[in-house]
């Protein structure tokens, strides 16, 4: 049976490995004096480890963050273990000696976790401190503990909560930062993340932490114009319609033709990602614009075709993915929409 090969998928998300590149290397030379790591978690943001680690590599990354203990092998199979960190650190004692035995850097998030990672034998680690996201991380009076002084810290780090908005909230944290930088020694400093990056050089210290960037994302003004695309979902055409005036489409029969009119149903669904706050969207094939009629359902959604006649069942159209515009649309983040993309696309 293991030989049977399955057809090609009626959905793909093409990926731009030199877009990828091109946003690590850009985000690096904005890191300067320092240097850009890579935010790698949830899969990459949904566009794949496999794909996209061994580019961000190959670009110049030597620094990788997952928030998960049961992310690291899949990252571990392109990159050396020790330059994996690990954004929720250790909350018992299996993960730190699952930490310990595959060589990842456990980031020490409160006095808990300190505790947990010295009763394990502790070793070389990441501190995260809380500079005001109130989220994960040592709070400023946590790092005068001499659990802390006793840590072997490679990166302490901090996380800004509104880097991709005009906030004082932001200065506020970078003096918190620098506050803790001046209590905590450790090899290295880190604030950023991608918006961080582009608020200005004070923020970036010697490590930054870019991920929704590298993936194509837009957090500021700043990053519009060098940032390029890197994920380009398509789906293919199942099957042509006819619509005669009166025929409604799809659950609830939300939408009623008022005239002859070709349309297509398209195999892509909310359980791929493409969830119905996008109703609103088109499709496109070649630039012709193919907006959608009725309401998103779960493996397929329907368009109208009478931009692109011509189209035969099996033909792909493009899912728009420019990811601030997408995100503008729909109301969801650039967060959701990458992260969002479900298996069948891989
Ligand atoms: C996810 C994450 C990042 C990456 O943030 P982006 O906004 O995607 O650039 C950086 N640091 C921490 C602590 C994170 O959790």
């Amino acid at each position: 049976m293991n030989d049977i090969v399955p057809p090609p998928a009626t959905l793909r998300v093409n990926l731009d490995s030199n877009a990828l590149a091109a946003n690590w290397r850009h985000l690096d030379s904005m890191s300067a004096p320092g240097r850009a790591g890579a935010a790698v978690k949830a899969d990459c943001y949904g566009l794949g480890v496999d794909r996209c680690v061994p580019v961000l590599r190959k670009a110049g990354a030597r620094d990788f963050f997952v928030a998960h203990w049961s992310e690291v092998a899949d990252v571990a199979r392109h990159v050396p273990a020790a330059s994996i960190s690990v954004l929720h650190g250790p909350i018992s004692a299996a993960e730190a000696e699952y930490a310990r035995a595959i060589g990842a850097r456990p980031i020490i998030n409160s006095l808990h976790q300190a505790r947990v990672w010295a009763a394990a034998g502790g070793g070389p680690c990441d501190v995260m401190v809380d500079s005001g996201i109130n989220r994960l991380g040592l709070s400023m009076e946590d790092l005068s503990d001499p659990l802390v002084a006793e840590l072997e810290i490679n990166t302490l780090m901090s996380h800004l909560a509104s880097a991709d908005e005009q906030s004082p909230d932001n200065h506020r944290q970078l003096v918190q930062f620098r506050r803790a930088r001046s209590m905590v020694k450790a090899d290295r400093y880190s604030l950023a993340n991608s918006a961080g990056i582009a608020i200005g050089q004070d923020y970036v210290f010697d490590l930054t932490r870019p991920g929704l960037a590298l993936y194509g994302g837009v957090p500021r003004p700043e990053l519009t114009a060098q940032i390029r695309q890197v994920a380009y979902p398509q789906a293919a055409l199942l099957l042509r319609r006819d619509l005669k005036p009166g025929d409604k489409v799809g659950y609830n029969g939300t939408y009623t033709a008022d005239h002859v009119m070709p349309s297509g149903i398209v195999s892509i669904g909310y359980a791929d990602g493409f969830l119905r706050s996008r109703g609103g969207e088109a499709l496109a094939h070649d630039g012709r614009v193919l907006p959608l009629i009725g309401k998103v359902s779960m493996d397929m959604v329907v368009v109208d075709l009478t931009n692109a006649p011509d189209l035969q069942e099996g033909d792909w159209l493009d899912i728009p993915f420019d990811l601030p515009g997408a995100a503008q649309r729909c109301g969801l983040s650039q967060y959701e929409l990458l992260t969002g993309i479900g298996h069948r696309l891989r």
